[in-house]
């Protein structure tokens, strides 16, 4: 069943692409894992899927351990400092850094393990209380301040969109994600690339994808409901 929701989801993504005049290998699909077992993995990971998504530390190291091939493991949940530890060196990108206090903590760890990390900075793209990351106004100078850290480097943007009713609502939200990118790789700051933007979940992947998403994050639409 996995198997089989990945391949549609798969092919959705493939004709996306086509229509809107991009090329598949721009886009990653990150299969979001979290609170599925381990042997769904497996059996995308029979089919040649190696992008995962994890938004829980624990679970992150539970599963890594288990699953010892080489995988892409997207961090995208709400880090907490404490938790910073279990996730550098495991995660190939965090995609939730939205404060200067998290980015210092990875920082301390990253360097502890002389490794360099791959963030994505969170941005409250809808101004909604209830979400994590940084508001529209503040990301500007917290990507600056990220900058300075020499074993952080950022990569792009993520942005988690409010539910809608239809996908169409957050057309607006990916524009503005897109080009709050393109201000920020236009400042040409030290160890800022700016190359992703990871935005679109299973009700909206396609429209994301049309504003110039290059990671989606799926999980509903492979792994069923959580
Ligand atoms: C759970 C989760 C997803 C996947 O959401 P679906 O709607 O199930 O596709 C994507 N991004 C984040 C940050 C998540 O926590």
């Amino acid at each position: 069943m996995v198997t089989e929701n990945y391949r549609e989801v798969e092919k959705r993504v493939c004709e996306v692409c086509a229509r809107s005049g991009r090329a598949r290998e721009e886009v990653t699909l990150i299969a979001v894992s979290k609170y599925k077992p381990v042997e769904m993995i497996r059996e995308l990971m029979a089919i040649g899927v190696r992008d995962f998504g994890e938004n829980h530390a624990q679970e992150l190291v539970s599963k890594t351990e288990e699953i010892t091939e080489p995988l892409n493991w997207h961090f995208i949940g709400n880090l907490q400092r404490n938790k910073v530890k279990y996730v550098v060196g495991r995660a190939c990108l965090i995609h939730s850094v939205s404060s200067l206090a998290l980015a210092k903590e990875i920082q301390k760890e990253a360097a502890k393990k002389n490794v360099t990390v791959p963030v994505l900075v969170e941005v409250n793209i809808a101004d909604e209380e209830t979400k994590q990351g940084i508001s529209e106004e503040e990301v500007y100078t917290l990507v600056r301040e990220i900058s300075e850290l020499p074993n952080l480097v950022i990569r792009g943007l993520m942005a988690i969109a409010p539910p809608v009713e239809s996908p169409e609502e957050n057309r607006p939200y990916f524009r503005k994600l897109k080009q709050m990118q393109k201000e920020i790789a236009f400042f040409g700051l030290p160890r800022t690339e700016m190359t992703e933007l990871s935005m679109g979940m299973t009700g909206d992947f396609e429209v994301a994808i049309e504003e110039g998403a290059t990671m989606v994050r799926v999980g509903t639409a492979i792994f069923g409901a959580r």
